[in-house]
């Protein structure tokens, strides 16, 4: 935990991951982990881990990365973050982010610029930027991000390490604040496949505070990771690998490692996901009205930040509210608004459920025939900072491999598979809900 600290002093300026560091109680934690002795059946204990800021921690500044909040301490630890404790692992501060998790760059955090380790002037995607960060620069091991459109899985790909967005429900979703329930999730950032099995372990199963976190048997996700990939069926969706990839290099490293697989004993078949266009309008009409729904709590009284000279309450509402969101999460709130008010809302929000439907099923089609689909995280490698920042709809283009997954609520593994154009590639494992441990034994046989 000390050395954890020695490289954020050391590097975090120029990388921009943290937040907030809680490092006294931090370092109070260690030191009761070396009086007890570190768990001999526990490889996690005394382990630091970093916790995206959109997570409670209690006794810790949490701020989703927006203004609205800053000042707010919870009460409370997020469930995930409870479960880390009591396996021994040491949380050791709060990770930059998109605000309200909106984004995939980082670049709408109200605080701070975060950058890529393998090239500071790139982004290091998002919208848990500061968690892959984090890892990717060897400032902590491991990390918690969330994934409600590809915020887990887009910054895994840009900065070369490992996350995982599990199935809906799989982790409780307690103590995370809300962005789009129905399609939230929170995952581990490790460097290595195995390491995040470990992660996903301790943080998975049922929670009584959340009514939908799953209540059935959890197998432990390391068991048979070992055991290759002979006669898996590995599906590739078309419309992800040849149709939506914007940079060669990005397709080229995901066709080798398909190549890889085929020697290592794994049967490649094309498949067809038909509606993926769907996807992105689809996401943003249902992300944006939940979130619309669940920003209606910052109101200025009872969390974090509040404007001066008020004279209604009104007043204090819109003020509060005008000042302290930010320019994409008042897009949002709009946006969403819009598409659940009456006279739009079978236009808008009901089209976009049966959408929703539609792409559902077309995994479950798919996942008839095959174990796994492979293919790229992202579009491209890491862009520019301020490259897309402008432009929402580029950005929001930009997602188009990813949020068709939490539409279907099936877990996807981002992996590192390679280099293209000096910045690293990230390839998704997606798999059937609660086939988590088949995603990570493919993923350990390509490692
Ligand atoms: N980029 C997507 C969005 O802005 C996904 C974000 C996420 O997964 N939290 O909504």
């Amino acid at each position: 935990t000390e050395a954890v600290y020695e490289n954020i002093e050391k590097m975090d300026d120029q990388i921009g991951a943290f937040l907030a560091l809680g490092k006294e109680e931090a370092l109070e934690a260690a030191k009761q982990v070396d009086e007890k002795g570190i768990d001999p059946n526990n490889v996690l204990s005394g382990l630091p881990i970093g916790i995206k800021d959109n997570l409670v921690t209690k006794g810790v500044e949490t701020t989703a990365a927006s203004k609205i909040l800053s000042g707010f301490i919870p009460t409370y630890n997020a469930t995930v973050v409870e479960r880390v404790r009591q396996n021994g692992m040491i949380t050791t501060g709060k990770l930059n982010m998109d605000e309200f998790a909106m984004g995939g760059s980082t670049e709408n955090s109200a605080y701070k610029l975060t950058r890529n380790p393998w090239n500071l002037k790139k982004v290091p995607g998002g919208s848990s930027g500061g968690s892959a960060a984090a890892v990717a620069s060897g400032q902590i091991p491991v990390s918690l991000g969330s994934d409600t459109g590809g915020s887990i899985r887009t910054p895994a790909a840009f900065t070369g390490i490992v996350g995982m967005k599990p199935t809906y429900g799989l982790v409780s979703r307690y103590g995370l604040i809300a962005y789009g329930s129905s399609l939230d999730t929170v995952g581990p950032f490790t460097k290595t496949v195995k390491d995040n099995a470990l992660v996903l372990n301790a943080i998975s199963g049922k929670d009584e505070k959340d009514s939908t976190s799953y209540r059935g048997e959890l197998p432990d996700f390391t068991e048979g990771i070992e055991n290759g990939v002979k006669g898996l069926r590995i599906g590739v969706p078309k419309e992800y690998i040849k149709e939506e990839v914007k940079e060669d290099g990005v397709v080229n490293k995901v066709r080798e490692a398909l190549e890889l697989y085929k020697k290592m004993g794994a049967e490649v078949v094309e498949v067809s996901l038909p509606h993926t266009e769907y996807g992105v309008p689809a996401y943003y009409i249902l992300a944006s009205s939940e979130a619309a729904s669940n920003l209606q709590r910052f109101d200025g009284i009872r969390y974090g930040y509040r404007a001066e000279q008020t004279e209604t309450l009104e007043d204090l509402y819109v003020k509060s509210r005008s000042e302290g969101f930010g320019l994409e999460v008042k897009r949002r709130i709009m946006l969403g608004t819009f598409s659940l008010s009456s006279g739009f809302y079978d236009a808008h929000f009901k089209k976009a459920a049966k959408a929703r439907t539609l792409i559902m099923q077309d995994f479950d089609k798919v996942f008839e025939e095959v174990d796994v689909l492979i293919a790229p995280t992202t579009t491209t490698t890491a862009y520019d900072i301020g490259g897309k920042i402008e432009d929402p709809i580029e950005m929001y283009m930009s997602d188009v491999l990813t949020v068709t997954i939490n539409l279907a609520g099936v877990p996807s593994l981002s992996i590192p598979c390679g280099f293209s154009n000096g910045l690293p590639v990230g390839m998704q494992l997606i798999g059937k809900h609660f086939d988590e441990q088949t995603l990570y034994r493919a993923a350990y046989a390509f490692e």
